[in-house]
């Protein structure tokens, strides 16, 4: 199992409270908005995480850039560095 793959682990087995608080950190950590594909729509229902959430609902459809590489969170991690453009 990798990293990523425990985190997910470690998140699923923790309470529904605890959970909340842990994605609302991870989300604290992505770095999604600060680039051209993120748009107001995705801004104003807080979608982010797309690398641990999945494909943005319905949101982003235009990808212009995608900066996943570079997220803290994913290099902790080790994901985004190959697989990204996870909106
Ligand atoms: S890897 Fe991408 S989607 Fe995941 S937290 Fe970082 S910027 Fe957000
Ligand atoms: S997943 Fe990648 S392409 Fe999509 S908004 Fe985040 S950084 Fe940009």
């Amino acid at each position: 199992m990798d990293k990523f793959e425990q985190l997910i682990h470690d998140v699923l087995d923790m309470s529904e409270s605890d959970q909340k608080k842990a994605i609302a950190s991870y989300k604290d950590s992505c770095i999604c908005q600060t680039f051209a594909t993120y748009n107001k729509c995705a801004s104003d229902v807080n979608e982010k995480l797309f690398c641990g959430n999945g494909k943005s609902v319905d949101c982003i459809t235009e990808l212009r850039e995608c900066e996943c590489p570079t997220c803290p969170l994913a290099q902790s991690l080790d994901v985004g560095v190959i697989n990204n453009t996870y909106c």
